[in-house]
């Protein structure tokens, strides 16, 4: 029911600017407005703060429906969980309080700022400071990469408290966008995910209380990765929503398109391709599903799950748009047809999150 409501609503209000979204690169505001309004901007928030209380699997299945249509879209309930997490995790009840119900009403969105210019995969190598004064921090430093930036009205942003420390010196803080010395880059230009506003926070001697730490001192660090280890499962169902979206065309397209005085779907290459096409993303789909069954339940295998499910869920998802862009031939090469754009999208599934490079070692590292 849950898939069905979301996938109507997608293709009637979202669906329809996808194609705009990415050639004008504006952020999604129609979409914005259609999953407030339906609240499904953030279902993972809590009931007791004030959301729709989603489990990890009903927060993944909004996430790939609105995926499927627009990739960029997507990224609002994702990044909404995504920043938010780290408060819900190990925030202390005012934090929660104050923070997640503006979140779950959809007055405000969240972004998550792990990531410097320098420090990407490497991201315990950060370099921004805060520096406790009296009852406050004062934070110095540049974010980059910061999905949101600038639409967002909360940021969870890491900090080194304790340069000694590496890992263990890293403090999260929720930071306003009002906080004085808050300002952000401009807006990157991208690949794909063209609607996702991706820009530097720069953080200029902001002062904020010392009761916007996320736990205690010297935690921030584990708790951005014990974040990551849930949602890396949402860009799983992000990376599968854009594959599912790349096969449903390219099933439509070639029962109409006709060479050698037939459909092309009569070629039994044709038919080959769809086959692997829907093989690989069931196969991903249900790796994603188990993940989020265990993101719920916090299960001790999570973090091979979390980061299994991103690595293969993503590169499925590269390969099924390709191949989907291959099917439609010269047509599907080009901006009049929509998959160009889902085979743009699936890239950053790649990229994000952690490479898929580094979700390999993560594996590694927790082999089941
Ligand atoms: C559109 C977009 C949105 C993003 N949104 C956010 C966000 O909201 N918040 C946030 O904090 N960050 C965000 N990021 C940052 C993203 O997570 C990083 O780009 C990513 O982690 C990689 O870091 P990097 O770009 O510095 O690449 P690097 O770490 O420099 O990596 C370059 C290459 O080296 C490889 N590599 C690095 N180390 C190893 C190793 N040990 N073994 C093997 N290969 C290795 C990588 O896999 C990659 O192929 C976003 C990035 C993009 C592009």
């Amino acid at each position: 029911m849950l898939r069905e409501s979301v996938r109507s609503l997608c293709e009637a209000k979202i669906a329809p600017f996808a194609a705009a979204v990415d050639e004008e690169a504006r952020f999604p505001q129609e979409a914005l407005d259609a999953l407030v309004a339906n609240d499904l901007h953030a279902v993972h928030v809590p009931e007791t703060y004030g959301g729709a209380g989603a489990d990890a699997l009903a927060t993944v299945i909004v996430i790939e429906e609105v995926a499927r249509v627009c990739a960029s879209s997507s990224l609002i309930p994702a990044v909404n969980k995504l920043g938010s997490l780290p408060v819900i995790l190990s925030g202390s009840e005012e934090l929660k309080a104050k923070y997640l119900g503006p979140l779950a009403k959809g007055d405000a969105m969240f972004s998550y700022c792990l990531s410097e210019p320098d420090a990407g995969s490497d991201a315990a190598g950060m370099k921004t400071r805060a520096v406790r004064d009296g009852d406050s921090y004062v934070l110095n430093g540049v974010k980059r990469w910061i999905t949101n930036a600038g639409v967002s009205d909360y940021y969870t942003v890491m900090a080194v408290t304790d340069p000694e420390k590496r890992s263990k010196g890293i403090s999260a803080f929720v930071v306003e966008k009002g906080d004085e010395g808050v300002s952000f880059g401009a807006p990157e230009k991208k690949l794909g995910i063209k609607g996702s506003p991706t820009r530097e926070v720069y953080l200029d001697n902001v002062r904020i209380p010392a009761d916007r730490m996320i736990g205690a001192e010297g935690t921030g660090f584990a708790t951005a990765m014990k974040t990551l280890d849930h949602t890396r499962i949402t860009i799983a169902a992000q990376a599968l929503g854009i594959a599912q979206g790349a096969l449903d065309y390219a099933k439509g397209y070639v029962q109409e398109r006709k060479q050698f005085g037939k459909p092309i779907a009569d070629f039994q290459g044709v038919q080959f391709m769809l086959a692997d096409m829907a093989m690989k993303i069931e196969a991903a789909r249900q790796l994603t599903y188990a993940a989020a069954a265990k993101s719920e339940r916090t299960d001790t295998d999570l973090t091979f799950f979390g980061a299994a499910a991103k690595c293969f869920a993503s590169d499925v998802a590269m390969e099924v748009t390709t191949d989907a862009v291959q099917l439609l031939g010269g047509y599907g090469y080009t901006r009049d047809y929509p998959v160009e754009r889902m085979m743009r999208d699936a890239k950053i599934t790649q990229i994000y999150e952690g490479t898929n490079q580094v979700q390999r070692i993560v594996m590694a590292r927790n082999l089941p």
